[in-house]
């Protein structure tokens, strides 16, 4: 093919492409454009998971008649006039490539009107070509409705996800901008329905406790430093939790510099290393933090969604965050003493593994942050394939924790928690393969109250949380009913199980399959027994004989081993026998 410059519309599209991904990233282009035009409401509605419509209102601003046209046209902005201004962003947006991208993919309309006009300004564009203007009346302020997103862009459409889990990642948007913006109310409506709503009054907490429930919000250990003495202003604000609340993934430590919502390993890194045996391998903090750096100091046009930021001096950065969790968390253990979730259980003292099940139910209602490439869903195929294990003979119990026993080749360690957790989701899913999933009848139905993410979560999955014997019926705005559980969790707390079984189910990128896995992985886990419990040579030789014959002996359904093998020559080797 000779070389052409290709048509407009064609290259508006491929241009579009870079900033509009999936219907999250118009929100963000939107949000991010409320809040540049100052709006202290923000108001988002989906429907269809976006793709239907997506429209955000603000009470912003508002752009005069004789401007609405040219916020439209590409490299069209207000907010910067210069190359030199970028060096200095202080606005959400900066390239004025938003509008004219989304609107290029969609059907877009727009409602604007400035607060001193008397009337507003209606446009509506198509094929991002405006073709229609017209005076109408309207309240101050900035709505934008866009309708069809990506018809026109047929390959974009096959790489979303399903409504529900696009729905979410907005309502994912809209919290971690509601937890930045505390002053401002947001509103959140997915498909007719109230998903979430802040209250705009400033309080961090109380935002904090609308998005993670208000047991997490309370316990929150707050952020404020400020680098001692001179140089480059940095500032650290914000909310983190104490060792004694965390979670199964770091998509809960939220970042913003300068309040723009950013990716950032390094100082997502500097976060985890302040928690530095505090917490247990494989638990992560919550964290919602805000660096306050000058400006100057960063580059913010490094990403086509302006996700990722660069800093100036890293180090810094780094070290700013590092110290400020740090304070936080040594100020928290002086005015609460915490136990380490890793502690062993000192003599006469109940065992930690034992504690989070009288706790109260915990309303673990977090939401996965919307493009986590580091959140691993863990297939439970082991890394060494499956290795089949000998008939072992049980020796006896170690530490409350692990069957020591004999093979014909040295000595194997097992861990009981593990061990049963494998006999146990293989039994599950036998079960569930048969139908024969064992339920148990609540006397009385609970209603359970859920966050927006869980809500939109368990709407999409009712039936198969059903097949695994969880009966829930919905009961009113994000509260559902709950009529049965599964048998095997009989001994916990109902509407613990379910909630925590939610948990563990956010994660937007999960195929059915992962769900059935999740789903087995967390009732064998919860049903198991504890480190810590004492089991009699007949449970434990009972148990061995069963993992024996499971089909991944060696690991847990998480993928972590459920023993350790000694050879015999290592004994050997070990006692200086050979
Ligand atoms: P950018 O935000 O990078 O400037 P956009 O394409 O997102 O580019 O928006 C173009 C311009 O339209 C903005 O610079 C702003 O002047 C105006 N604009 C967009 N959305 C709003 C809004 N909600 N309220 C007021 N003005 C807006
Ligand atoms: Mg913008």
């Amino acid at each position: 093919m000779p070389i052409r410059v290709l048509p407009p519309e064609t290259a508006a599209k491929i241009a579009a492409g870079e900033v509009v991904e999936r219907p999250v990233s118009v929100a963000k282009e939107l949000i991010e454009n409320s809040l540049d035009a100052g709006a202290t409401h923000v108001d988002v509605e989906v429907k269809a998971g976006g793709i239907g419509l997506l429209r955000v209102s603000d009470n912003g601003c508002g752009i005069p008649a004789d401007e609405v046209e040219t916020a439209f046209g590409r490299y069209a902005t207000s907010k910067i006039a210069s190359a030199e201004d970028l060096e200095h962003v202080v606005t959400l947006g900066f390239r004025g490539e938003a509008l004219a991208s989304i609107a290029a993919v969609s059907e877009l309309t727009m409602l604007t009107r400035p607060h001193a006009e008397l009337g507003g300004t209606y446009l509506r564009t198509a094929e991002g070509v405006v073709v229609e203007k017209a005076a109408r009346g309207a309240p101050p302020g900035t709505s934008v409705t866009v309708k069809n997103l990506f018809r026109n862009v047929p390959a974009r459409l096959k790489f979303l996800k399903s409504n529900t889990a696009e729905a979410g990642r907005v309502a994912t948007l809209v919290s971690h901008y509601a937890l930045a913006y505390p002053e401002v109310r947001f509103s959140l409506t997915i498909d007719g329905r109230n998903a979430f709503a802040s209250e705009g009054n400033g309080d961090a907490r109380g935002v904090l406790a609308r998005v993670y429930g208000l047991e997490t919000a309370s316990e929150m250990l707050e952020v404020d430093w400020r680098e001692p003495g001179g140089g480059i202003l940095l500032e650290v604000r914000g909310l983190t939790s104490p060792p004694s609340v965390s979670r199964s993934s770091r998509t809960y430590i939220t970042l913003f510099v300068n309040r723009r919502l950013v990716q950032n390993r390094t100082l997502a890194f500097a976060v985890l290393e302040a928690y530095k045996g505090l917490l247990m391998v494989g638990r992560y903090p919550l964290a919602v933090l805000d660096l306050r750096i000058d400006p100057r100091e960063t580059d913010v046009n490094v990403h086509p969604s302006k996700a990722e930021i660069k800093f100036r001096d890293e180090g810094a950065a780094f070290s700013a965050v590092h110290r400020a969790v740090q304070k936080a968390l040594s100020q928290g253990s002086l005015s609460r003493p915490v136990r380490m979730p890793s502690e062993p259980a000192s003599p006469g003292d109940p065992s930690p593994w034992q504690a989070p099940e009288v706790a109260p139910p915990a309303r673990n209602g977090a939401w996965p942050a919307p493009a986590s490439p580091d959140t691993p869903v863990r297939r439970e195929e082991p890394i060494q394939g499956r290795l089949a294990v000998p008939i072992l003979r049980v020796v006896g119990q170690m530490g409350r924790t692990y069957i020591v026993s004999e093979g014909p080749d040295g000595m194997y360690l097992i861990d009981q928690h593990a061990a049963h957790e494998r006999v146990l989701f293989d039994q599950l899913r036998r079960d569930r393969g048969k139908g024969e999933v064992q339920s148990q009848a609540l006397l009385e139905p609970l209603t359970v109250e859920l966050t927006p993410q869980q809500d939109a979560l368990v709407q999409g999955q009712v039936e198969i949380l059903w097949s695994y014997g969880f009966a829930i019926e919905p009961f009113g705005p994000r509260t559902v009913l709950l009529r049965a559980v599964p048998a095997a969790l009989k001994a916990k707390p109902p509407a613990q199980a379910l909630l925590d079984l939610l948990e563990r189910l956010q994660g937007d990128d999960l195929k059915s399959y992962d769900w059935d896995d999740r789903i087995l992985a967390t009732v064998a886990c919860h049903s198991a027994v504890r480190a810590g419990q004492d089991l009699g040579l007949r449970e434990m030789e009972q148990m061995v004989r069963l993992l024996e014959s499971t089909d991944n002996p060696r690991t847990c359904p998480h993928g972590r081993p459920t023993m350790l093998h000694m050879t015999s020559g290592q004994l050997e080797k070990g006692f200086g026998r050979r």
